[in-house]
């Protein structure tokens, strides 16, 4: 019986991984063409100064909408994409679109709100786009580097030391922004704030989510807070969904924060409104 019981499960179990793969292959081979059938969209989630409840900035986050399986999450996507080579075009076009897109915020709204654009370290790595591309690119649009944040990952500065720096050197000249995203989750070192020159650093959403209940995130955002703004980088805090954790960051000084308590991500469309009427997003405390 047992034995039975175990050959099942562990047919249940192949199945599964067998689905999974040829999901996956799917996906891989569909994905090249989803941006030439522009079944692509760029979002856009708030990101609010704490202290105003203004928001100053706003993340580009890829979305797929596909035409059969419906919305597929870049966090399964953005992986087949970075192994097939494909987020380096797709990576241009969002660029492209998020530039134009912060041109009409700053022309319309605010002269200094800008757009934040993560950067997977593929796109680094690659020849026929190095950062100057970009920089051409604003130049065109007649955007200055400051309306521009680089979203990068701890596991870049781990990976190509040298190449990045100089890359990261090439923003900085240019007025660009970086922030080191997914703060204290991944190989996070110290050192990287000191021999980077890093702007903001954003907080990971797994110590923001339980700030509340565990005392011991709530201690480490603190303790993140304050030793980056020694080091002059400022903080922004991902993923606040309650008004317990918007206040608890508040009290303990962090400068910025995103999160579905604000806004889940939405089309540019929909960002316009956040924009024009504070009255309907801003946290009453
Ligand atoms: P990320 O850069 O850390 O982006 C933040 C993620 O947290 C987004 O997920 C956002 O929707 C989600 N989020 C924000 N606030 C909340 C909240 O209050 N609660 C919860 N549960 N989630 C929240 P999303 O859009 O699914 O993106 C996932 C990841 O995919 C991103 O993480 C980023 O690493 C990657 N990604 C997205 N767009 C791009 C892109 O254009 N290029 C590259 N290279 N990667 C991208
Ligand atoms: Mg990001
Ligand atoms: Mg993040
Ligand atoms: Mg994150």
């Amino acid at each position: 019986e047992a034995k039975k019981l175990g050959r099942d499960r562990y047919s249940l179990f192949t199945d599964q991984m067998q689905r999974q793969a040829q999901n996956r292959m799917r996906l891989l081979g569909e994905l090249h063409g989803a941006l030439s059938k522009q079944q692509l969209q760029v979002v856009y989630q708030p990101i609010v100064e704490l202290a105003t409840q203004t928001v100053c900035k706003a993340e580009a986050l890829l979305r797929w909408q596909h035409p059969t399986l419906g919305m597929v999450s870049p966090v399964e996507f953005i992986p087949l994409a970075e192994e097939t080579g494909v987020i380096v075009e797709i990576g241009e076009w969002v660029f492209r679109t998020a530039a134009e897109q912060v041109k009409h915020w700053r022309q319309s709204y605010l002269p200094e709100f800008q757009v934040s654009i993560n950067k997977s370290p593929v796109q680094f790595c690659n020849e026929r786009y190095d950062q100057t591309h970009w920089l051409n690119q604003l130049e065109q649009l007649g955007l200055p580097g400051q309306s521009i944040v680089v979203e990068i990952t701890e596991g870049l500065l781990l990976d190509a030391r040298e190449l990045v720096s100089r890359q990261l050197l090439i923003f900085r000249d240019a007025g660009i922004q970086v922030a080191l995203d997914d703060f204290g989750t991944g190989y996070s070192s110290l050192a990287y704030l000191k021999k980077f020159d890093i702007d903001y650093l954003k907080i990971d959403r797994s110590f923001v989510s339980h700030l509340q209940a565990d005392s011991s995130d709530l201690a480490l955002c603190e303790a993140i807070i304050v030793m980056a703004h020694k080091l002059g980088i400022k903080v922004i805090a991902e993923g606040i969904e309650t008004a317990e954790q918007y206040a608890l960051l508040v009290k303990a000084g962090c400068d910025y924060g995103q999160g579905y308590l604000f806004s889940r991500p939405v089309s540019a469309e929909a960002f316009n409104v956040l924009l024009e009427s504070p009255a309907s997003w801003r946290i009453v405390s």
